[in-house]
């Protein structure tokens, strides 16, 4: 990837001097520890199902404040990129982020709309959000209550151990989870929350499905469309984000995990299942075809 040509997005909240206090998730070692995380990020990463994240903003007594304000940040402060030369993952974040900026305010005007940009922010450990605390165990995730990425950057190290490496592997988890954001602005996040509520765990388990598939999906348009504009992508980098939907498939995690993977227990999607979304929005760059929605036969 030439990420460092792209240039650093303004909106990014560095909250990784204040540390998240005590919950520290990876002292230990031993494969006991790596398969627990391992299926936290099984069932969080790349979603937090961001309907599940809704309910828990209620839960406003859990939060860690005491630095807190109202406005639910922690005691970070605006990142400066050009102060923080050497911070590579900082930078790294920043230019990705400043391409989903340039390319969804791109597509959203080519439908007459005028994006808003989620904010992002960095911690170390656990943070405290408007869906409540969550530890750095638990992966990247997009809350849509404060309309806000967050990401311990020491997890793209966790995904390197995951066999998902590359830099446009960890792209894509910036991409996926920027791509929730574009679903709550839809309205779709609410729409599927609602759906939820009235119907089976299992029928439950297959929206979320639909949900994470389409931000699979709308990854993929914004790699299409990033790519036209700035030819950002390098020789191996699309097998890079492909395998990295592999690895993180719900099937490739249960199995690792030493469980018979069964479509019931999936809350992301298959291996296959990720990959193909991923592909259809970035062959295409179309976000109409990303109606996983339409095509399972669900509509709101
Ligand atoms: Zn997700």
């Amino acid at each position: 990837m030439r990420w460092q040509q792209g240039r650093r997005s303004r909106n990014i909240e560095d909250r990784r001097a204040g540390g998240g206090g005590g919950a520290r998730g990876r002292g230990g070692s031993g494969m006991g520890l790596l398969m627990t995380v391992g299926l936290v990020i099984a069932g969080l990463v790349f979603g937090v199902n961001p309907m599940k994240l809704i309910n828990m903003t209620g839960g406003l007594g859990g939060l860690t404040s005491g630095t807190g304000s109202l406005t639910g940040s922690g005691g970070g402060v605006q990142y400066d990129a050009s102060a923080n030369q050497e911070d590579q993952a900082g930078q790294f974040v920043s230019s990705i982020l400043g391409y989903t900026e340039d390319t969804w305010t791109e597509i959203f005007k080519g439908y007459g709309a005028q994006y808003q940009p989620p904010k992002l922010v960095l911690f170390k450990n656990a943070v405290s959000s408007a869906c409540g605390t969550q530890s750095s165990a638990a992966g990247p995730f997009y809350c849509p209550g404060d309309k806000q990425v967050y990401i311990d950057t020491a997890f793209f190290a966790e995904l390197q151990k995951m066999g998902a490496a590359g830099d446009f592997a960890m792209a894509y988890v910036i991409g996926h989870e920027v791509a929730h954001h574009i679903q709550n602005l839809e309205g779709t996040s609410m729409a599927v929350q609602r759906r939820q509520r009235q119907v089976s765990k299992v029928q439950s388990n297959q929206l979320s499905v639909l949900t994470e598939l389409q931000a699979d999906c709308y990854a993929g348009v914004w790699a299409h469309h990033t790519q036209k504009r700035t030819k950002f992508l390098e020789e191996g980098d699309l097998e890079e984000g492909l395998n990295a939907a592999a690895q993180i498939g719900d099937d490739t995690l249960l199995r690792k995990a030493g469980r018979t993977p069964h479509e019931s227990m999936y809350t992301h999607g298959s291996a296959a299942q990720r990959q193909q979304w991923f592909t259809e929005g970035l062959r295409n760059g179309d976000i109409q075809r990303c109606n996983t929605f339409r095509q399972a036969g669900v509509s709101f």
